[in-house]
């Protein structure tokens, strides 16, 4: 069983684990601070440090992730505005990059595995968000892969290098082509660096993987939404972003599903 098995390992972890499983929240605290600040060009720091209803400003109680979401009913202490689920969502999303990445991995490759997830998380909420993928994130995740590669694993270096050349070009050409067919952009240039990125991180070898592993979770996507009654025409779309994103460090921790 999955989860006896990453009970198992949780309540076994040695300091890694207990180290990444505690950041958790606090990461995804900060996530949340750069997916709605960096958008916006507004400068980020450490904490959010007003209420954007009423503009009282948060003291440290207030910004226990988590906890002070939960402590407060998920309203504002100080105006009663309701919070929404952004924060107490991105915080819980960033525990379960954790957690996944202790149960399949464990070892010391964790806190990396936990590193590359936060940062995909952040980059595919932003496209879920404002279908922007910015270039501040992309691409110094293409430099940190290939500088992980460097580090961790040298063999791999021409893979991921080719990876990331091959993960760019791959989706500009197909933008190319889908402009020339259907006269409207498909594809955004965001798509194709964060694609670089994904190369970068899993190797050449692996993309056709995180491509299809990307259009086939989009398209379950689209039917769930079909199936909840939302109409999707041929001129809606979905980001694609948050897809090759999941798709993207699932084979990273995994490995390509087939090789
Ligand atoms: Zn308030």
């Amino acid at each position: 069983m999955i989860g006896t098995e990453l009970l198992d390992r949780v309540v076994g972890a040695d300091a890694t684990g207990w180290g990444v499983l505690l950041c958790a929240p606090f990461v995804g605290s900060f996530l949340g601070v750069v997916v709605r600040r960096l958008p916006e060009g507004r400068p980020i720091a450490w904490v959010r440090s007003r209420c954007e209803c009423c503009g009282t400003a948060l003291r440290v109680r207030d910004l226990v992730p988590l906890y002070s979401w939960l402590a407060a009913g998920g309203r504002c202490r100080y105006c009663g505005h309701p919070l929404g689920w952004f924060y107490p969502g991105i915080e819980l999303s960033a525990l379960a990059v954790a957690l996944a990445a202790l149960a399949v991995d464990g070892g010391e490759m964790t806190w990396l595995d936990c590193f590359f997830g936060w940062w995909l998380l952040a980059l595919g909420w932003i496209d879920m968000r404002r279908w922007l993928l910015p270039d501040a994130l992309t691409l110094p995740l293409v430099i940190a892969g290939l500088a992980a590669a460097a580090a961790f694993d040298p063999e791999q270096l021409t893979a991921r290098a080719l990876g990331a050349a091959l993960g760019y070009l791959s989706l500009r050409l197909v933008a190319l082509l889908y402009r020339a067919l259907r006269g409207r952009d498909g594809l955004g240039h965001g798509d194709a660096k964060l694609l670089a990125a994904s190369g970068a991180w899993v190797g050449a070898m692996a993309l056709p993987q995180v491509v299809l592993g990307a259009a086939v979770s989009a398209l379950a996507a689209a039917a769930c939404l079909r199936l909840a009654g939302v109409r999707l025409g041929a001129h809606s779309a979905l980001p694609f972003g948050p897809f090759l994103a999941l798709a993207t460090w699932l084979i990273w921790l995994l490995g390509p599903f087939f090789i």
